[in-house]
């Protein structure tokens, strides 16, 4: 595991900075200070940081430093330690858990969670509209009911506040799963501001007459109420609503989510709204049979290509959701850069996507039909991670004095994450894996399930790849490094230069170079 102790921090320390990485693992137990898992991750990168924030006085002590990931760490912008944590702690294990779970699967299962939903006894009072609610916390009350009427059918509803611990997820009309990233817009923007619009829920009698009720929509904000430790939150409930005619409610009224088989690859959940019908449609239709290829077949052919965009767009949503390392060195859309202190240089959203993820992962639609087809994608998503974290590890790694980064590691960080150097080291990383796993480069990362030994050869080649002096020299004392960089800054391909400086698969896997390799210039 790397930790990083910056320049600032081993200056301020003095003398005490001498063993202070070995000093902080002995005080850490092992475990992050914000999220409160595991620190001890052979590819995560851990920082120290202040406790009480120099900005409010902290002294660069020994005493007032803590070890904690770097992504942690880079949640934490202008929050404090104590605003961030609820956050990190869940999305770290919501990650950990594999990032496919929904509402109710999350508070059933991952460890910050200490309550089971219960249920409720509900009494209506048809002749005066009022319904009374019994929480099993004690709590309750009354409040109006008011009417919808659609489609000549009258909807019964109130508004109520509803302690989260009576709160089930409504695994038929939503079963689809979380994403951190929108957990984590409403829970930073709840420092700021109320909730605007109640999540919504329907009501279902258990046998024994009491009630459970149920959450179809606004699960992100009901986890983010939860994260910022409220108790209760103001729900709208519908009192009388089949699964069809909420499915159907939800569909004509608000227009949002259907009804996914749970048959459907997984990423299928977060396909565009505009195809969620149609996937539904398909689904319902050809049941164990579905295939990515097999939908975008079944769109008529003037929309066809637009939901190939939707398929892969999900695709590449579900492997965002798993990404830890190189996050901090994203820069998402709408959002500022990652502080150039800690990040000398970024790579953008859509590099992100298009160059990286689309480097890594297959873009066509898969034939495969099932659980094959899901078994495929969760084997090529978890591949692909963790090559990427290998790969992040060694471009990020700080050379330097005192874990710093020094001018060839700049270097090295800058062209490597630029375009063409993208393009070139994910397809070089697909050929890795191939050789090692002995599959096609194209569905290596489909097919591969390499063990610990088959991932230390593949992590050793990476690490080889990114070392190679080429990403590294200075163009002023070589001239192959000047007209690499040259090549980058044009945004034209390098495959050629690298072959020509020996950066190959074969160097990769044997590591031998020639001599002299970037003719370096005596001044
Ligand atoms: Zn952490």
């Amino acid at each position: 595991m790397p930790v990083q102790v910056s320049r600032n921090i081993r200056a301020g320390l003095g003398d005490e900075a001498e063993g202070i990485v070995d000093y902080l693992l002995g005080e850490s137990d092992g475990l992050c200070t914000l999220c409160e898992t595991p620190l001890n991750n052979a590819v995560e990168t851990c920082v120290a940081d202040h406790i009480v924030p120099e900005a409010e006085g902290g002294e660069t002590t020994r005493e007032n430093l803590q070890l904690a990931h770097k992504w942690c760490n880079s949640v934490k912008q202008n929050y404090t330690d104590d605003q961030i944590k609820p956050y990190v702690k869940f999305a770290k294990r919501y990650q950990i858990a594999g990032a496919g779970l929904n509402y109710g699967q999350a508070i059933n299962q991952l460890d910050m969670f200490d309550f089971q939903p219960e249920p409720v006894t509900i009494d209506i009072d048809e002749k005066d509209d009022i319904v009374a609610f019994d929480f099993a916390n004690g709590g309750g009350g009354s409040t109006p009911i008011y009417h919808e009427i659609v489609g000549g059918r009258d909807f019964p509803f109130c508004y109520m506040e509803v302690p989260i611990t009576s709160l089930f997820n409504d695994d038929h009309c939503q079963p689809r799963s979380l994403k951190t990233n929108h957990v984590r817009s409403i829970y930073f923007d709840l420092f700021d501001n109320p909730l605007n619009e109640p999540a919504c829920c329907r009501v279902v009698s258990n046998q024994d007459g009491t009630k459970k009720i149920l959450m179809f929509d606004g699960q992100h904000k009901t986890l983010s109420m939860l994260l910022h430790s409220r108790e209760c939150v103001v729900v709208k409930i519908y009192l009388d609503m089949t699964i069809d005619e909420a499915t159907r409610l939800i569909n004509t009224i608000q227009n949002k989510i259907v009804k996914l088989k749970a048959s459907a690859f997984e990423a299928m959940g977060k396909l565009a709204q505009e195809f969620q019908a149609d996937y539904a449609a398909y689904a319902e239709e050809v049941g164990d049979d579905a295939s990515e290829a097999g939908f975008i077949h079944h769109i008529d052919a003037a929309r066809r290509s637009r939901a190939k965009d939707a398929c892969w767009a999900a695709i590449v949503d579900e492997f965002l959701e798993l990404q830890t390392e190189i996050m901090p060195w994203i820069r998402l859309q709408g959002r500022p850069a990652p502080n150039p202190d800690n990040y000398p240089a970024h790579v953008s959203e859509t590099m992100m996507k298009n160059k990286i993820a689309q480097g890594l992962m297959k873009k066509a639609p898969l034939e495969d039909v099932g659980q094959e087809g899901i078994s495929r994608r969760v084997r090529e998503r978890n591949n692909a991670t963790t090559a990427l974290n290998y790969w992040i590890a060694a471009v990020s790694e700080a050379t330097g004095d005192n874990g710093n980064y020094s001018t060839s590691d700049i270097t090295r960080i800058n062209r490597n994450f630029r375009q063409p150097a993208l393009t070139f080291s994910m397809a070089l990383i697909k050929r890795i894996i191939g050789h090692i796993m002995v599959h096609e480069p194209d569905v290596a990362l489909l097919q591969a399930e390499p063990n610990e030994g088959q991932w230390t050869l593949i992590a050793t080649a990476i690490s080889r790849m990114v070392n190679h002096p080429a990403w590294r020299t200075g163009r002023d004392y070589s001239i192959p490094a000047a007209e690499l960089d040259d090549l980058l800054q044009l945004n034209n391909s390098i495959t050629a230069k690298m072959n020509e400086l020996h950066l190959t698969l074969n160097y990769c896997i044997v590591g031998e170079l020639p001599d002299n390799i970037m003719q370096i210039q005596e001044e």
